[in-house]
């Protein structure tokens, strides 16, 4: 059986103290318990501040991206060895935003996937449709392009220590939410093209989040999905209370 994970990404929100007063809330709440795997990805600069607030818990930390090189003359950008050494474990990839605003295509996202998995970063990697793609009849056409983009060329044993998150782009801090059924239908086409390009059980181990305006009020009819294994959440992991609703629903 997989695991639930639930993840946090805060986005450029929050200031030092408020990340840290949110990573000491989850951890008083949360403490020690395992029923579901739970990673909050918080800006750069908060990365050490948060780690030590989840010290003790079994929280775990993730950034919300990073550069494909090791290390070099990439001025502003985050190496991911910056974020192992930072506490960091998990790394999101290709977030809608970061493909949006900063050019990030499938290409860097399989750049970035490699290098994740090489240096022992757990990859989430966000892959969705636009709504008028979405109308014109292509989500599983660009789904799973987006899929075999950011796969290509790893080996299946690589593959398995990915974790997908679909996040419809049109659901994304917009408020509407795709129904569990929409959502459903998208996981098992995304895990119906993993068994076929890599073979049932690595298919079956890998992780596929649902992001998109998750919150308490729909977290449980969308995690219980038999291909939905967790959330990515953005606007509702900012509050303690309403995240913590969101993981008791996934464990
Ligand atoms: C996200 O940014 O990954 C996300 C799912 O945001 P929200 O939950 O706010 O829609």
């Amino acid at each position: 059986m997989r695991k639930p994970l639930i993840a946090g990404n805060w986005k450029m929100h929050k200031t030092l103290t408020e990340a840290v007063e949110l990573g000491r809330s989850l951890k008083e709440e949360l403490g020690d318990s395992t029923a579901c795997d739970v990673v909050v990805c918080p800006p750069f600069p908060y990365l050490q501040a948060v780690a030590q607030s989840l010290l003790g818990s079994s929280i775990a930390l993730g950034a919300q991206d990073m550069h494909w090189e090791e290390e070099g003359a990439f001025t502003g950008a985050v190496a991911p060895a910056m974020i192992l050494t930072s506490g960091g474990s998990y790394v999101i990839l290709g977030h809608s935003e970061r493909r949006q605003y900063f050019g990030e295509s499938d290409e860097s996202v399989n750049r970035k996937l490699i290098t994740a998995l090489r240096l022992g970063l757990a990859p989430i990697v966000c892959v969705g449709e636009h709504l008028e793609e979405r109308q014109a009849g292509r989500v599983e056409e660009i789904v799973l392009g987006q899929v075999r983009g950011a796969l290509a060329g790893l080996k299946a044993a690589d593959v398995a220590r990915v974790t997908l998150a679909y996040e419809p782009i049109w659901a994304i801090g917009t408020g509407e939410t795709a129904t569990a059924a929409q959502a459903q239908e998208v996981h098992a086409l995304i895990r119906a093209a993993l068994c076929r390009n890599y073979g049932d059980e690595v298919a079956l181990q890998l992780r596929i989040l649902y992001g998109g305006s998750v919150k308490s009020e729909n977290a449980a009819e969308l995690f219980a999905q038999p291909n939905i294994d967790g959330g990515l959440i953005g606007g509702a992991s900012l509050d303690a209370v309403s995240f913590i609703a969101i993981i008791r629903a996934a464990s």
